[in-house]
């Protein structure tokens, strides 16, 4: 069962919230070189026409600083900027009109240098995301705990965001990231039973489309269930665009938030009634463009068909050549299957216009 959100401070990256009462935001990231920037703007437009509310950009070394420097004047999405190492990056990342960035303090050097950052934070009134990666945590964390472990990965968040209260900065962002979705689960559990600032929550490196949108799936969605999260990212070897989408998809499927509609349609077998499979493809096609939270379900045979239609706002149950139209549980049309797209597609967009 879907437990309530737990609660946590909101965090304001531009005009958009994180945590508090705002809904689990969805972000990405561009996979394009930053000094490409006529590249990189091209993408965080498909990303923003994606429904991507936040867009995160790495920022390697001083001319990927400049190239933001410009993207920044060139879009109002909120953009944050992703800075390993050097602190130097960060203030001037700040400094270029970045509305959060994200570091990893236990790489930045020293703490004298992760203080320089927090000061530009406040001068700027900027928003920070503490991230911890299994994949660099701090030696005598690893020491301590024999190994990367989700206590050693808690301890290090807890250790980072004590450092920026005790500096009297709070606009902070938390995430935990593992490569293993166990190690995810555990540690950012932990993690929220001990925090009160929002929860970013990924998988890291979780691989090419198909495992690594299994992996997101199975963590984002057990700590979604438990109320944990206040904004995720899907991390895909592909195109950032699939990541979005994929986000998407688990919030819907967990009816936390929708975007668009929502398909139920049937794997087809042996009774399958009509071609099935090019039919839900063309629907899928014809519903990207519509923003309702609408439930369409295409079902192949008398089965499971009416049932699923019924429960649907608008759905199809095939009988031999034919598909029988359900609006709102009720049989409202039987149609020819050449006319099925046609007539299903006419009662979506009347839905969606009547509201
Ligand atoms: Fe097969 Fe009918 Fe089930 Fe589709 S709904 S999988 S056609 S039994």
């Amino acid at each position: 069962m879907l437990k309530p959100r737990k609660k946590t401070r909101e965090v304001k990256v531009r005009d958009i919230g994180i945590g508090g009462n705002n809904p689990v935001r969805v972000q990405s990231m561009t996979s394009t070189s930053t000094v490409d920037i006529d590249a990189t703007l091209r993408q965080i437009e498909e990303l923003s026409n994606a429904d991507c509310e936040l867009i995160r950009i790495a920022i390697p070394d001083r001319r990927s600083l400049e190239a933001f420097r410009e993207i920044r004047k060139q879009t109002d999405v909120p953009l944050i900027a992703d800075i390993h190492f050097n602190y130097r990056l960060a203030i001037g990342a700040l400094e270029a009109g970045a509305d959060k960035i994200r570091i990893n303090p236990g790489n930045i050097g020293d703490k004298k240098k992760v203080l320089e950052i927090i000061e530009s934070l406040k001068q700027n009134k900027k928003a920070v995301r503490i991230g911890v990666n299994s994949g660099s945590l701090e030696i005598d964390l690893i020491d301590k705990y024999h190994g990367v472990t989700s206590q050693g990965l808690v301890e290090s968040a807890i250790r980072w965001v004590n450092y920026f209260t005790e500096n009297g900065f709070e606009d902070i962002v938390v995430s935990i990231k593992s490569s293993s979705v166990i190690q995810t689960i555990e540690a950012n559990l932990e993690l929220s039973s001990k925090i009160q600032f929002p929860i970013h929550i990924g998988v890291t490196e979780a691989g090419p489309l198909l495992p690594g949108t299994v992996k997101s799936a199975i963590a984002l969605g057990t700590l979604l269930l438990q109320g944990v999260g206040d904004t995720i990212r899907v991390s895909l070897t592909e195109d950032p665009v699939k990541e979005v989408e994929v986000a998407w998809e688990i919030l819907k499927s967990l009816g936390i938030r929708a975007n668009g509609p929502l398909i139920i349609s049937c794997p087809t077998c042996a009774r399958t009634r009509i071609d099935l499979v090019s039919l839900v493809k063309k629907v899928e096609e014809k519903l990207k463009s519509i923003k309702y939270p609408i439930k369409v379900a295409i079902m192949g045979c008398e089965v499971n068909g009416p049932g699923e239609a019924r429960e649907a706002d608008i759905g199809i149950a095939a009988e031999p050549g034919k598909g029988v139209i359900f609006k709102k549980g009720k049989i409202i049309k039987r149609v020819k299957e050449e006319e099925i797209l046609e007539v299903l597609m006419e009662e979506i967009n009347n839905m969606v216009e009547g509201g």
